[in-house]
């Protein structure tokens, strides 16, 4: 096999296996140190409500039974789930027929990448989830790098881009943890029909939003049925990151620009890359999104929000300005002019607190570091006792 020159475009290293080696050096210098506690993962640790566990071990019993058994499920989601999400997330705004199941955000962007085949002008925002540029990479797409900063409150100039493009938006946003307002997401849908662009909205943090006039999907907004693509994760709502559970969403009315449905060529890829998800995995997604669910996993997000806050004021009290962790568990802290890894360093060195690098998520995040509120609260107070005491 021929080495693909795609795969050399990729950074070395993700930045966690980074991180991980400057924590292996710095515990091997210090075996005898203070434990460490990470405010680093974008992961979830609480754990699973017991009305979804229940269902679950039930649903797997069932399997065990002549009556119950299933083999491969319907390819792009159990009928009853897809209605679910139809309702419960779009409510009716899409239907079911136009959403497909997926075992993740991320393997699914892969998946995407399969379709739009490495022939377009691909725009991300820096910083961003490293997923978008790495799949865009690993086709050999064109990737349009747009710096978000302090400066243009961390939400890009998507406007000063002409022609078509694919725009991967992230709100809430992971790093930075600020979520699009409704005039701001208008505009860019306004922008992408006029300029014949192609919105891939990554909602994977909808859950934690707390104001309604913050939309948690792209098609509350006026005319995005026509230019949007939006995927949802059960990862961070419903502490699904281990089991594996998405969807991908989209109208009959989108189209290219020749005129054919995306939706029908969407789901022709399916077909040759996914032999369907976990019914466990969409069992469980039916009960997180029932009453009864979304009322535990509610009360789970409430808990991230409730450590991003108490992050935040830690921070503020260091002098330190930070921004996001209102609508998203991420907190994206200014230690500038110090570097990101100047800073890491410091954070590791001085209260044994490992973070992300804010350059790690491109280089405009230089200078900043993300700290994760889906910690466990002990850890959390843990660390936010070693922040205010040293
Ligand atoms: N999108 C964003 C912005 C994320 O931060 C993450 C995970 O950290 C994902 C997608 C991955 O989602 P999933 O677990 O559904 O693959």
């Amino acid at each position: 096999m021929q080495r693909s020159s795609h795969i050399q475009r990729l950074a070395p290293n993700y930045i966690f296996a980074q991180i991980k080696i400057r924590v292996d050096a710095y515990l091997k210098e210090h075996p005898d140190g203070r434990k460490l506690i990470s405010l680093a993962l974008g992961d979830t640790t609480h754990p699973l409500p017991e009305s979804i566990s229940n269902e679950l071990s039930d649903a797997a019993l069932k399997l065990a039974t002549d009556a119950g058994y299933k083999g491969y499920n319907p390819l792009i989601g159990l009928d009853a789930f897809r209605a679910s999400i139809s309702e419960n997330i779009y409510h009716g705004l899409l239907a079911a027929d136009e959403i497909t199941i997926s075992d993740g955000i991320k393997p699914d962007l892969a998946r995407f990448a399969l379709l739009s085949g490495g022939k377009q002008r691909v725009a991300i925002q820096d910083p961003s989830y490293p997923v978008y540029l790495e799949t865009s990479q690993l086709v050999g797409d064109e990737v349009i790098l747009l710096p978000a900063t302090k400066e243009n409150g961390f939400f890009p100039d998507w406007c000063s881009l002409k022609g078509p493009h694919l725009l991967f938006l992230c709100s809430p946003n992971n790093p930075t943890g600020v979520a699009a307002t409704k005039q701001q997401l208008q505009k860019i849908v306004d922008h992408a029909r006029k300029e014949g662009m192609l919105i891939l909205f990554d909602a994977a943090y909808q859950a934690y939003v707390t104001d309604p006039s913050i939309p948690t999907s792209i098609f509350e907004i006026e005319g995005a049925k026509s230019c949007a693509i939006e995927w949802g994760s059960f990862s961070k709502s419903a502490g699904f990151s281990g089991l594996r559970l998405g969807w991908c969403a989209m109208s009959k009315e989108l189209r290219y620009s020749t005129g054919e449905s995306i939706l029908t060529d969407w789901k022709r890829v399916l077909h040759s890359s996914l032999n369907g998800v976990s019914y466990l995995s969409q069992i469980g997604g039916i009960k997180a999104l029932s009453e009864e669910g979304q009322r535990d996993l509610q009360q789970i997000v409430k808990g991230y929000l409730d450590n991003a806050r108490l992050i935040k004021e830690a921070l503020t009290k260091k002098g330190i300005q930070s921004y996001g962790g209102i609508h998203t568990p991420f907190i994206w802290a200014d230690f500038s002019p110090k570097t990101s890894w100047e800073a890491f360093d410091e954070l590791l060195t001085k209260y044994q607190i490992v973070t992300t690098p804010g350059v790690g998520f491109g280089s405009a995040g230089e200078g900043f570091i993300r700290f994760s509120a889906l910690g466990k609260p002990h850890d959390l107070l843990d660390a936010l006792h070693r922040l205010s005491t040293a």
